[in-house]
């Protein structure tokens, strides 16, 4: 039996380093695997395991989670903020308690994804390579002032939030949609709007609501016909939101300008992983990579040191208390 034991899954170097210092103030005994959780490793976990704790892309099915439960585990801790991978009925239903990691750094995405912005519009990573080839000239390189855009934001929770704030910095006009309006940003300048007028104004527009399976492939031939000719999309939250076949149409027609990407809906094959010696076989990305607007980045939003830190103080005291009878705060607990 392993009653303190958090089994950890999808874990990187950096996942070790970062919990095992948070570890000496809780003391559980952590075990880290590089596998995803999925059916084929799922069998692997040790009876009596009291948690497990997952990332993006592990999956969490209904098979997997009845295994967990016949082995005993206890608590499902997500790692990170979205939850899209876990069926959490039949965690429930098996009386597993499911965590989370809510709010860790959000200007850690939001950052990222003014990174990815302004790396698209002017260029830095082109003229990097070019001035280092003692190139100086300028062709190829013209962008846009931020200044003065309309900025169209979908999800103003933590994330929304945070980046709203950055662009009213930089002086864009900024309107919202989210089914619950934050006073707050309203108090700032934000504007609220229907999505569909959100999508039809916006010069720049970023998604950081969760996916749901109301809004699966939020970004699809119907609401890009909405947009204005030349939009630069910024994507941040998840994979599933966009079309992507669409959207690579949609690239083609000139209808969006740029693209930026840290989230791709078959991420799971390819992200954190380092395939630079293998032929990849998913043509989707490869084609969306061949595009000279579009910027994929792995799914490095949320990596700060700030938010790592956060991410596994968060995520061993929400299993602490779990495993003391204690009930964490409402936010983190998902069943
Ligand atoms: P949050 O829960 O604080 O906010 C989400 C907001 O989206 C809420 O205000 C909610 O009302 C709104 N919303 C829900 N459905 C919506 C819809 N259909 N249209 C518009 N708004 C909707 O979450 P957060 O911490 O801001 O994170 C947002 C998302 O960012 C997460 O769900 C996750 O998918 C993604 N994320 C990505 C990374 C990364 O590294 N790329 C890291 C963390 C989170």
């Amino acid at each position: 039996m392993a009653t303190n034991k958090i089994l950890f899954f999808s874990a990187k170097p950096y996942d070790k380093a970062f919990f095992t210092k948070h570890n000496d103030a809780y003391g559980f005994a952590l075990d880290f695997l590089e596998t995803h959780l999925g059916p084929h490793i799922v069998q692997a976990v040790e009876d009596g395991t009291f948690a497990i704790c997952v990332f993006v892309n592990d999956k969490l099915t209904d098979e997997v989670i009845e295994v967990l439960s016949v082995k005993g585990v206890k608590v499902i801790a997500l790692r990170c903020a979205g939850f899209n991978n876990v069926q959490l009925e039949t965690a429930k239903r098996h009386g597993i308690r499911v965590c989370r990691v809510p709010a860790y750094s959000p200007e850690a995405v939001a950052e990222h994804a003014v990174a990815m912005l302004l790396t698209l519009n002017r260029k830095t990573h082109k003229a990097y390579n070019r001035v280092r080839e003692q190139n100086f000239t300028l062709t190829g390189l013209l962008g846009f002032n931020l200044h003065g855009k309309a900025v169209g934001v979908i999800g103003t929770g933590n994330i929304g939030k945070a980046f709203c704030r950055i662009m009213l910095g930089f002086g864009c006009q900024v309107m919202a949609y989210d089914p619950v309006e934050a006073d707050d940003l309203k108090t700032l300048g934000v504007h609220y709007l229907s999505l569909n007028e959100v999508l039809n104004q916006a010069d720049i527009l970023s998604l950081h609501c969760p996916l749901t399976a109301d809004n699966q492939y939020l970004i699809n031939q119907d609401t890009l016909s909405l947009m204005k000719k030349g939009v630069t999309i910024i994507n941040t939250s998840r994979g599933g939101l966009l079309h992507t076949t669409d959207t690579i149409k949609a690239l083609k027609a000139g209808k969006i300008g740029y693209l930026g990407i840290d989230v791709y809906e078959q991420e799971q094959q390819l992200f954190f992983k380092d395939l630079s010696g293998t032929i990849i076989e998913d043509d989707t990305i490869q084609r969306l990579m061949s595009f000279p607007n579009v910027l994929v980045t792995g799914h490095q939003a949320f990596f700060t040191q700030e938010a790592l830190s956060q991410i596994a103080e968060i995520t061993l005291n929400n299993v602490y208390q779990l495993s003391n009878g204690q009930e964490p705060d409402p936010a983190v607990m998902l069943t």
